[in-house]
């Protein structure tokens, strides 16, 4: 699977290891990352995120989801959209 691949070698908290990441939901692009294409989060033993910045992670994916900056389910992503009208 795609999200696995990316995250295969050495398992590390990625918010640890580079203090400048932003952990937050005004940054989509980041929490991005940390979702399947379906929308839904990936477990922290295959992302290797720590337990604090993981429980931080999730609060912040959910409130972007109710800014509409990330999608609940893959019927909402732009993406299978465009993919399903073709
Ligand atoms: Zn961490």
């Amino acid at each position: 699977m795609a999200f696995k691949k990316k995250f295969s070698r050495r398992k590390f908290c990625r918010f640890c290891a580079d203090s400048d990441i932003p952990l937050d939901y005004k940054h989509p692009e980041v929490l991005r990352d940390f979702i399947t294409e379906r929308g839904k989060i990936i477990a922290r033993r295959i992302t290797g995120t720590c337990a604090k910045h993981q429980r931080e992670l999730t609060t912040e994916i959910k409130r972007a989801r109710q800014m509409a900056l990330l999608f609940y389910t893959a019927a909402h992503s732009s993406d299978v959209k465009k993919k399903s009208q073709l």
